[in-house]
């Protein structure tokens, strides 16, 4: 086993701390007057919340395209659809899919924010065609949508979801193999080795095999090296 595995942090909207490699998430409006270090690696995107419905759809894909081509962004996104907020989903969906397109011209992977719409979305990327990997980021629904999702082709970032007993996420996530899922603080400020830790226990592995595990599907799916 190597030792110098890091941490992967899937999704956090906080930089990376020493021995972990996270990808944060930049808003796109934010994105020109971020200044990261040079190795921290980030996913750009227009956040649904954030969506205004008048989104120029051309002037969207462009300043996406320009930001999403800087090589330390590794992937595109959060994008997604909510259904727990009020601007429509075709709204959503339209701008959605400027992040589907920049992901495909660009050959980076979509991270999306689902909230009870992952049917209307495992279809669109079957609608699509999409060839680039969409991650599910914050997953906390069943067994069995897990598995839907994975067989259409898209993986599973779980956070902290899976802190809290008797929640959908643990059953989801003591339902997959040690392949099938990265791990994630999302917005919590948590420490990401707590995560792990409890990824461990409840997959009845180790924390050293979680890291060597993950980091290596990280570099090979998402960075694609
Ligand atoms: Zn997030």
């Amino acid at each position: 086993m190597n030792a110098s595995h890091s941490y992967i942090d899937l999704h956090t909207h906080k930089p990376g701390k020493p021995g972990v490699k996270s990808l944060q998430n930049i808003f796109l409006s934010d994105f020109e007057k971020f200044s990261g270090t040079k190795d921290q690696l980030l996913s750009v995107g227009l956040h649904p919340w954030r969506v205004r419905g008048q989104e120029d759809p051309d002037l969207l894909f462009q300043q996406l395209k320009f930001a999403a081509g800087y090589q330390q962004v590794a992937a595109i996104g959060e994008t997604g659809l909510d259904k727990s907020i009020e601007m429509p989903l075709e709204r959503q969906e339209a701008v959605f899919n400027i992040h589907f397109e920049v992901s495909e011209e660009l050959q980076k992977p979509l991270i999306i924010h689902c909230v009870r719409a992952y049917q209307e979305l495992l279809l669109l990327r079957k609608n699509l065609g999409a060839t680039q990997p969409w991650i599910f980021h914050g997953f906390a629904g069943s067994a069995q949508l897990a598995r839907q999702c994975i067989n259409s082709g898209c993986l599973l970032s779980f956070g902290p979801a899976i802190l809290k007993d008797h929640n959908r996420a643990v059953h989801s996530l003591i339902s997959l193999g040690i392949d099938e899922f990265f791990l994630e603080t999302d917005d919590s400020g948590l420490d990401i080795a707590e995560i792990y830790e409890r990824a461990a226990l409840l997959k009845q592995t180790t924390v050293e095999v979680l890291r060597e595990r993950i980091a290596e599907r990280f570099h090979k799916i998402i960075i694609q090296e």
